[in-house]
């Protein structure tokens, strides 16, 4: 069995970021600059905008964070990402989900402009990448394709099984691995909550993306010998023994699981790093396209 190891991949990934970074500098060019929007004040949310923040600081992008109350106004929000948009000094910017439940996220969304939504969250993006034009991936699918491309996993001819569909991750992996490319030309099965005989399907699956968010939901009876698993799953679990009172818990029973894979993604240390890596790739990808 082969650890996919998000951690080390994308420390690479940050690490020619950071190569091409100090050549713009020495070329005397503008460093890409990434913002994010933060309403509220979400434990996991603050953690993963740190974490992006402190990855801008190790690559040498600039980065501005923008903290809202939780209280902000759908309009305010709304102005705020106008003036993102025609910041020209910004060459990217996220605006960091879930957002609280008066504020429309699909409105949200569409009021990014799609050059600067390094996210790949906009129809605009969205629908570009189904047709294989240049456009922005959103940042998990991306990290996952890097990370079965850089570990030379075969997919060409492979059956694909993405659980779950959710807009960010599984419906988008799931057009990802069967375009033409590296890391496609997969046959893929897309499974949500109204599949029957789950098992059924994942027992035939190569590969098996599981992005569903239930803590170890895929067993070692449900998957063939030899698989490849991707676990996108990221769960806080009460655990006592943990000094924060919590443990992280993918969607894969992993000590089971890892047993039969050929190749199998731990959590944490997997697609999440990978995650944070491919938003600064989208963001220096912006800088590139506008500049
Ligand atoms: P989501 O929470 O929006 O949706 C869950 C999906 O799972 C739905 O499409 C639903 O149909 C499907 N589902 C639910 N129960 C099912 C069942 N019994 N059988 C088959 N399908 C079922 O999905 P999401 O936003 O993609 O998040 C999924 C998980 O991935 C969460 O744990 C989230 O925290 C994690 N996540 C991790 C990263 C990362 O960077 N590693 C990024 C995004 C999401």
């Amino acid at each position: 069995m082969v650890l996919l190891d998000g951690k080390k991949t994308s420390n690479d990934i940050k690490d020619e970021i950071k190569v091409a970074v100090t050549a713009m500098k020495e070329r005397g060019e503008k460093v890409p600059h990434l913002a994010a929007v933060l309403v509220g004040s979400d434990g996991a949310s603050l953690t993963y905008v740190g974490s992006k923040v402190r990855a801008c600081e190790y690559v040498g992008f600039d980065s501005t964070l923008v903290e809202l109350p939780d209280t902000t106004a759908e309009e305010e929000l709304l102005n705020t990402i106008k003036g993102l948009n025609e910041n020209e000094d910004i060459d990217g910017f996220i605006v960091q989900l879930p957002l609280p439940k008066h504020i429309d996220e699909q409105k949200v969304l569409m009021a990014v402009n799609p050059n600067k939504d390094v996210d790949g969250f906009h129809p605009e993006n969205f629908g570009k990448m189904a047709l294989d034009m240049e456009s922005f991936i959103p940042a998990t699918p991306f990290g996952i394709l890097q990370l079965l491309e850089r570990y030379q996993v075969e997919t060409k001819g492979k059956h694909t099984v993405v659980i779950g569909r959710s807009h960010i991750v599984g419906r988008p992996m799931s057009i990802l691995m069967s375009q033409k490319g590296p890391a496609g030309n997969s046959t893929v099965t897309l499974t949500h909550s109204h599949t029957k005989n789950l098992s059924e399907i994942t027992k035939q699956a190569d590969i098996i993306i599981v992005a569903l968010g239930v803590p170890e939901f895929l067993k070692a009876d449900m998957v063939k010998e030899g698989v490849v698993i991707i676990d996108v799953g990221i769960s806080r679990v009460p655990d006592a023994s943990k000094k924060r009172g919590y443990a992280i818990k993918g969607d894969v029973a992993f000590a089971e699981v890892s047993e039969k894979a050929s190749f199998i993604t731990p959590v944490p240390g997997g697609v999440g790093p990978m995650t944070i890596a491919m938003l600064l790739k989208n963001t220096l990808l912006a800088r590139e396209r506008n500049a």
